[in-house]
């Protein structure tokens, strides 16, 4: 089977359509899910689905089998993860699969930001495991903006720390379609791909164009790393992961993600989904 982890979220859900999409029959895609109330839908298609928690090794025993090819998609819990994807890896070794593909982060071992810390770790980890791999290294989801519209809407300001930085971002769809093509193809086994959206914006771009969609003035307030974190603890946001959203901006500002290798659209075989059509997709469904 092709098997997916993180099945119920975001992109685990939009890989899932992506392999029906290609043709690939639901009864040989199983999807891992924690809650299996969340996944009634998958379970709908004919997809079969396997109840696994990274948090308890043991439940990992039944979610993989030989031959298997498998989608490790990084799990959320920023902090967490080196022991919970070093579970899935024991897992799908113990069980022998064919192929354990992981969404790390743009850049691999050379990325020098902190969030990057467990992607390095669960490849290094995954190398070490001997299993044939495939790393696909997610840049930035263009939705990680668009789906914070709200406070810029309210106060007609993009804020960020990420200077004159650009982010060559792409939609989850297309990082999702990239997954199916290295789950279905041959060839892409002992393979690193460097994931990102053909254009890469700077944030008074972003701001720009939220603006000539909306008609409304929005401005991009660059503003020092306290000031930012400030503003993000202020608007609930946990200490630590504010530090983590600072250090990433700060890497944006230094050009980290606004890599432009191609391997996304050469992946997928169309360009990736441009900024303004992502923008113009969340303010419809405002
Ligand atoms: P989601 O938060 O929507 O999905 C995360 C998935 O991981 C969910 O299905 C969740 O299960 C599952 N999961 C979390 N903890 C466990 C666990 N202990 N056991 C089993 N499953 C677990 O994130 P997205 O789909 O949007 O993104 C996928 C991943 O990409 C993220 O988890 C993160 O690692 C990374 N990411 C990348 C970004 C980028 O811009 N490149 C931005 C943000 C995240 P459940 O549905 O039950 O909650």
């Amino acid at each position: 089977s092709i098997v997916v982890t993180g099945a119920t979220g975001h992109l685990g859900r939009l890989v899932i359509g992506a392999l029906l999409e290609r043709g690939v029959p639901a009864a040989s895609v199983a999807a891992v899910v924690r809650d299996k109330a969340k996944a009634a839908d998958l379970a709908e298609r004919g997809v079969e689905l396997r109840v696994a928690d990274y948090d308890r090794p043991e439940t990992l025993a039944g979610a993989f089998e030989a031959g298997d090819r498998v989608l490790l998609v990084s799990g959320n819990a920023v902090g967490q993860r080196v022991p919970q994807h070093t579970a899935v890896i024991t897992a799908a070794k113990a069980a022998g699969v064919a192929q354990l593909a992981y969404t790390g982060l743009l850049g691999g071992p050379d990325a020098d930001f902190v969030l990057a810390d467990e992607h390095k770790a669960t490849e290094r980890a995954i190398l070490d495991s001997g299993l044939p791999y495939t790393f696909l290294r997610n840049g930035w989801y263009t939705e990680n903006y668009t789906e914070n519209l709200a406070p810029v809407l309210a106060h007609g300001a993009v804020v960020a720390n990420a200077g004159e930085g650009r982010v060559a971002s792409a939609a989850r769809a297309d990082y999702a379609a990239a997954a199916a093509v290295v789950l279905t193809e041959d060839g892409h086994l002992g393979k690193a791909y460097e994931l990102s959206g053909d254009t890469a914006w700077s944030l008074a771009e972003y701001a720009a164009e939220v603006a000539r969609q909306t008609g409304r003035d929005i401005a991009y307030d660059d503003v020092p790393a306290e000031t930012h974190h400030g503003i993000l603890t202020g608007a609930g946001v946990p200490g630590p992961f504010a530090s983590i959203l600072v250090d990433v901006d700060a890497a944006i500002a230094r050009g980290r993600l606004a890599g432009t290798s191609g391997d996304l659209s050469r992946l997928i075989g169309r360009p990736t989904t441009p900024l303004a059509e992502t923008v113009a997709a969340a303010l419809r469904s405002r």
